[in-house]
């Protein structure tokens, strides 16, 4: 067997031949990969990654909206490092804890509303909505109410890659990369998505109107047959999709009206994306539970953490007995480190509230600059996550057909001049890491603006 050193003598090609041989990739269309090849990254600093031809990329995205605190922070690698020496690993299945999951457990719970006070952990989003559903499921069985066991999530969503995860998720082809999804207890409702429900309408009605469909589906349903609503505070991979600041407070309020609970899905919005710490004190949500992931160690390591209020947890507790569900990584030393030390820098430097104050009013600015582009039909943002939707006709917005494929376009030619954004369907989204600056996003919006024009050109 080759060794790693021996790995690091090859070219990119070679490296390139062997990724198509050995690696599958996740949501990747292979048969595509096989004819392009894949962009071999090499290191890493700040928000900037260099490939294996020495090519420097922005990273307009933060890795995957996980890379807040931005790449090479020694400080995170150190707090793993000794981590590792002391307790490279602890199971905390029988009886058994241990210290740096303690305190992760209890700095989340002191940084969020009174309420959440505990933490289950995991190393994925998907993981963390496979336990706050099945949590869900558990509290009503325990209520001696089996029979509230639909859930309802939105059309758009993104939730994750597991069974359960998928279907929740509304973006409609994830159903359809296998396994008979969506489960039979997952429906979905209309979102917050104002440009193509509700165009033209006063933002607060509409958001209003939003909810209202919740309110509808439980009609439908049936109260008694529901365990939870299920959605992110704003949506990322359904396109940056943010409501207004009135669909929250209908959202709780119906909630709480139906007695269902509201599960909170902040695995991109938590620390920092909106430029609050979490969505939940953006848009003044109080879930029951509330799943947090990918920014929580600025994705140094895996993990997430499933946050549970009292109302669960009493039950589960109290009442419960044994509950088995839990993953050999759950609470893992060196992640649970790693997310402390990501925390205190995040929090220390200031970079979350700069994130928020000068750097969300700055980068939205730039995205509003974007309403003179002939291809831009919808300008969306909260805090660092904001999207550009592409359509054929500013008019009638009119969107062009999927097999046009002018998302993926864009965002070839925003690669191919050294800044990586994302096509959701046709919204072109920017999420950039929290420390990047004001001449960074100079940068960011110079070089979308030029793959707009080729794409406008092409298609023109
Ligand atoms: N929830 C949301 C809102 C996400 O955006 C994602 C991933 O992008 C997930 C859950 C799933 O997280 P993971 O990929 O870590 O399983």
């Amino acid at each position: 067997m080759e060794t790693t050193m021996a790995f690091k003598e090859l070219d990119t090609q070679s490296w390139q031949v062997l990724d198509r041989a050995h690696y599958l990739h996740p949501s990747t269309d292979h048969a595509s990969l096989r004819q392009t090849g894949a962009r071999v990254a090499a290191h890493a600093e700040g928000i900037y990654v260099w490939d294996t031809d020495g090519e420097r990329l922005i990273d307009g995205l933060s890795g995957l909206g996980n890379v807040n605190i931005g790449y090479g922070r020694k400080e995170l690698v150190d707090a793993a490092a000794a981590q590792m020496l002391e307790l490279s690993y602890c199971q905390s299945f029988f009886k058994t804890t241990h210290r740096a999951a303690i305190s992760l457990a209890e700095k989340l719970t002191s940084m969020l509303p009174g309420h959440l006070n505990h933490v289950f952990f995991q190393s994925s989003g998907s993981e963390a909505n496979e336990t706050g559903t099945r949590l869900a499921r558990r509290y009503w069985d325990l209520l001696g109410k089996p029979e509230k066991r639909i859930f309802i999530a939105r059309e758009l969503a993104y939730h994750g890659s597991s069974h359960m995860a998928a279907s929740l998720s509304g973006i409609w082809p994830m159903h359809k990369a296998g396994g008979d999804l969506p489960l039979s207890n997952v429906t979905h409702i209309k979102t917050a998505y104002q440009y193509r429900n509700g165009f033209g309408m006063d933002a607060d009605a509409f958001g209003v109107l939003a909810a209202s469909w919740l309110e509808d589906k439980i009609l439908e349903i049936g109260a008694d047959n529901i365990a939870a609503f299920v959605a992110e505070p704003a949506q990322s991979a359904g396109g940056a999709i943010c409501p207004p600041m009135t669909y929250w407070p209908e959202i709780q309020r119906i909630c709480k009206k139906y007695d269902i609970l509201l599960i909170v899905d902040e695995v991109v919005m938590g620390f920092g994306r909106t430029g609050e710490w979490f969505g939940c004190y953006k848009y003044g949500i109080e879930p029951d539970i509330m799943q947090v992931g990918k920014a929580i160690t600025s994705g140094y390591l895996p993990l997430s953490g499933t946050i549970i209020s009292d109302r669960v947890a009493d039950v589960l507790i109290d009442q419960g007995g044994a509950w088995d569900h839990g993953y050999t990584y759950s609470g893992h030393p060196a992640c649970c480190a790693v997310a402390l030390e990501n925390i205190r820098i995040l929090d220390e430097e200031g970079i979350v509230e700069n994130a928020g104050k000068e750097l969300a009013p700055y980068f939205q600015a730039k995205l509003d600059a974007f309403a003179d582009h002939p291809l831009i039909g919808d300008i969306r943002y909260v805090g660092l996550m904001g999207g550009l939707e592409i359509v054929k006709d500013k008019a009638s917005r009119e969107a062009y057909a999927y097999e046009a494929h002018i998302g993926d376009f864009c965002s070839a030619e925003a690669l191919k001049r050294g800044l990586a954004l994302r096509a959701n369907g046709d919204t072109m989204s920017l999420m950039p890491p929290l420390i990047t600056t004001k001449a960074q996003m100079d940068e960011i919006f110079d070089i979308t603006r030029e793959a707009l024009d080729a794409t406008a050109k092409h298609y023109g």
